[in-house]
């Protein structure tokens, strides 16, 4: 038998999602291996208060400095590869991959596979402003890497979703009053050509479900955490 893997998993960003990636990893390696098996996975969980505010400030070098360090230190506890569970995040991938010294599975990846396999080829993408404004956090990955072409709201309709994740789902708030707005935003993406909807930021599906949503849902944080699966399983090595 191989030698078990163990994961590394950057979170805090918000815990809201990470919640959901440390059961869906859990709940992923129980229905393979069956029993009591569960997941060997190491959490970072970060302070979302300062992360975001780099942020907004625009020091995605302070970004990376810090979840650099945080990976190299899951590294130093045993950690085999990183999930970063957030979309946003990746605009840092490289430089945190370098620093930390762990191979990341990265978000896109995992997302832009499933996509190829149903078939989509054009996508809504919601998600931080800096998800969908940022074409090299995951928008150009998806295009080069898996031939899914990506489209995003209005520049109104951008400001809401950022608004609605960061004052309400990052913090643990779903107010039907975004439910009904998200929906909307899809509902537009899809009469603009849309086949299904990327939920681009790892809190969405918080707000956006397959019920309420009228285009198919890929869900960034259920993707992502199925491949931690499959690479805890033995699947290929993680890399960028
Ligand atoms: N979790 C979010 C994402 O997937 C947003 C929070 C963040 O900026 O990290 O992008």
């Amino acid at each position: 038998m191989a030698a078990p893997r163990t994961l590394g998993l950057l979170g805090g960003m918000s815990w809201e999602s990470t919640l959901l990636y440390y059961r869906a990893l859990n709940q992923g390696v129980a229905a393979r291996r069956g029993g009591l098996a569960s997941a060997r996975v190491l959490i970072a969980s970060l302070d979302f208060a300062e992360i975001a505010a780099r942020q907004a400030a625009g020091d995605w070098d302070g970004c990376a400095e810090v979840l650099g360090d945080a990976a190299a230190g899951l590294r130093a506890a045993g950690a085999q590869a990183l999930l970063v569970a957030s979309n946003t995040m990746h605009k840092v991938a490289a430089p945190v991959e370098r620093r930390g010294g762990l191979p990341f599975l990265h978000i896109a990846d995992a997302t832009g596979a499933a996509l190829r396999s149903a078939g989509v080829r054009d996508a809504a993408l919601l998600g931080t402003r800096f998800t969908m404004e940022d074409r090299s956090i995951v928008a150009d990955r998806l295009e080069a890497g898996f031939g899914v072409r990506t489209c995003v709201p209005d520049a109104t309709g951008r400001a809401e979703v950022h608004r609605v994740i960061y004052d309400e789902l990052c913090r643990g708030r779903v107010e039907p009053a975004a439910v009904v707005a998200l929906a909307a935003q899809i509902a537009a993406l899809a009469a603009a050509g849309a086949e299904a909807v990327i939920l681009g930021c790892t809190e969405l599906t918080l707000a956006v479900t397959p019920s309420t949503s009228p285009l198919p849902v890929f869900d960034t944080a259920a993707l992502h955490a199925a491949a931690g699966v499959e690479w805890l399983l033995g699947g290929p090595e993680g890399a960028r």
